[in-house]
C-alpha cells in the first residue's frame, strides 16, 4: 500500500468476503476500502461486478489506486478476467494469497467448456497438474503469504511478499527492516517498520515448503471424508470447487440451508462446541464491519447469505481419521435433534 503512494481520499478495492487484515493495510495509509461481492462459483471476488464497480467509480471521477484479490479458504479467484479488467484501466492488482499457498490456478487457456460453473465432486476429482497451472499470489503486482499459525504451513507468525518487480521487492524490504539509509551509522529519511522475518522463523518455513503437497492432500482428504459423511443430509453443501484450479481446501467451508436442513449453521455449531469442537462461520464481510462503516460497496447478498449459513468445519493437517470421525458423530446429532 505503501509503494502506491496513497493520498487520503484514495480508493482501493477490496474483496468484502475476507478477513479484516485483507483490508487494514488501506486503512493504514488513510485511504478508503470499496467493497465487491464474491460470487457462488469459488466465493472470491466477482469478475464481472468488478468490472461494472471500477466503471461506475470512473463515472464518479474516482479511479481505484489498486484492487486487493483475496483467495480465499484455499481457491484460488479466477484471476484472469480480474486481471484483464485492471490491465485495461492500468490499476495494479494485489493478491492476498495468504489462505491459498499450494492452491494453483489453471487459468483460461486450460479451461474445459462448463468453465466458471460449479463443479461436482466428481468432475473435480479430475487432477491436473499444479505444474500446468500457476500459484494465485504470482499473477499481479505482488502477492502476500501468511505463515500464521493457522495457515497450512506455518512458522508461528510472519509472511511473505512476492513480485517480478526488484524494485517493489527492495523498497518493501527496506520498509520491514526499519528503513535504514545506506550509511555505517543509523541513517533515516523514511519511517519504517519492524515487519520482517527472523531467519529462525524463516528456516522453518523452508522446511515445510518441502512438504506443502502433502499437507494439500491431507486437507483435501478432510474435505472428502466430510463430503462422504454428510451425503445424505439434505440442506448441507461444500463451498465448490472451481474447475478454474485446484482448492488446497485449507479449510472444509460448508453452507447449511436451514429450511432444507430443518436445523442450522449455529444450531450445528453449539452441537459441535458442547462436544468440544471448535467450528467458526464464514468470515463476517467486511461492508458489515463497523471499522469499515460508510464505506463504498457493490452486491454483498452473496457475502452476507455464505456468512449467514456457512461453517468452517476442523480441518488441520494432523486431523486423525477418529478425530474426523468424531467431528461427523457431533455434526450428526445435530441432525438427529430436529
Ligand atoms: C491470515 C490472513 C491474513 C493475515 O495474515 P497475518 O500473517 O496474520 O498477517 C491476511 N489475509 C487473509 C485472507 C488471511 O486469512
Amino acid at each position: 500500500m505503501r509503494w502506491l503512494n496513497l493520498q487520503p481520499g484514495d480508493e482501493v478495492i477490496c474483496s468484502t468476503l475476507t478477513f479484516s487484515a485483507s483490508v487494514n493495510p488501506v486503512l493504514y495509509e488513510r485511504a478508503t476500502p470499496v467493497f465487491v461481492d464474491c460470487d457462488d462459483i469459488s466465493w472470491n471476488m466477482a469478475p464481472a461486478l468488478l468490472a461494472e464497480a471500477i466503471e461506475h467509480r470512473l463515472k464518479q471521477g474516482k479511479k481505484p489506486k489498486a484492487v486487493i484479490l483475496v483467495h480465499l479458504y484455499g481457491q484460488s479467484a479466477d484471476i484472469d478476467p480480474i486481471a484483464a479488467t485492471c490491465a485495461k484501466h492500468a490499476i495494479p492488482l494485489i493478491e492476498d494469497a495468504a489462505e491459498a499457498l499450494g492452491a494453483v490456478y489453471y487459468g483460461t487457456a486450460q479451461r474445459t467448456e462448463d468453465s466458471g460453473q460449479m463443479t461436482t465432486a466428481k468432475s473435480s476429482s479430475v487432477v491436473r497438474p499444479p505444474s500446468s497451472g500457476v500459484a494465485p499470489g504470482s499473477v499481479g503486482l505482488c502477492g502476500v503469504h501468511s505463515f500464521n499459525g493457522n495457515k497450512i504451513i506455518t512458522t508461528s507468525g510472519g509472511g511473505m511478499l512476492t513480485s517480478n518487480n526488484a524494485k517493489l521487492i527492495d523498497k518493501a524490504r527496506f520498509w520491514a527492516t526499519q528503513a535504514r539509509d545506506p550509511a555505517p551509522h543509523y541513517e533515516h529519511s523514511e519511517i519504517g517498520f519492524n515487519y520482517r522475518m527472523s531467519n529462525v522463523l524463516a528456516a522453518i518455513g523452508r522446511g515445510q515448503l518441502r512438504v506443502l503437497e502433502e499437507r494439500v492432500d491431507a486437507r483435501r482428504r478432510n474435505c472428502a471424508f466430510y463430503q462422504a459423511a454428510f451425503k445424505d443430509l439434505p440442506g448441507v453443501a461444500f463451498m465448490p470447487e472451481a474447475n478454474f484450479g485446484r482448492c488446497t481446501r485449507w479449510l472444509t467451508c460448508i453452507t447449511v440451508d436451514p429450511r432444507a436442513a430443518g436445523t442450522d449453521r449455529e444450531k450445528i455449531r453449539l452441537a459441535l462446541e458442547r462436544e468440544n469442537i471448535e467450528a467458526r462461520p464464514v468470515w463476517k464481510p467486511m461492508h458489515l464491519q463497523p471499522i469499515f462503516k460508510g464505506c463504498p460497496a457493490y452486491g454483498g447478498a452473496v457475502a452476507e447469505r455464505l456468512f449467514e449459513n456457512g461453517l468452517c468445519l476442523p480441518s488441520g493437517s494432523n486431523l486423525a481419521e477418529s478425530d474426523l470421525v468424531r467431528v461427523v458423530e457431533a455434526f450428526r446429532k445435530a441432525f438427529d435433534r430436529r
